[in-house]
């Protein structure tokens, strides 16, 4: 893997370091961690990117193993060893959320 820095969308310019941010996600089981996210600004536009964990999807509270489960139709609300599932709204909107995403 090269290391070729992180580029801003916008205008093609290298990401500075600029922050460290801690975000809470859930985990199997009901487990909460911390995990170190960070954060760059391209020095022309200003704009802030996260980097976020390759299993992390950005502003959502689980675990990507969880919500493609959900999304692939193999986790519900009746599935066992997820104590601690999302409830059928959350599982509702991230279906939606897919659909729509392949829609485009
Ligand atoms: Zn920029």
């Amino acid at each position: 893997m090269v290391n070729i820095g992180k580029i801003c969308n916008n205008c093609n310019c290298e990401l500075k370091k600029y922050d460290k941010v801690y975000r809470t996600i859930r985990v199997k089981g009901g487990v909460k961690m911390k995990v170190k996210i960070q954060r760059y600004q391209c020095p022309k536009c200003k704009h802030i990117y996260r980097e976020l964990p390759e299993d992390l999807y950005p502003h959502k509270q689980y675990e990507s193993e969880i919500i493609d489960g959900v999304v692939e139709g193999l986790i519900d609300s009746s599935t066992l060893g997820f104590e601690d599932y999302p409830c059928e709204m959350t599982m509702k909107r991230w279906r939606k959320e897919h659909e729509e995403s392949e829609d485009e």
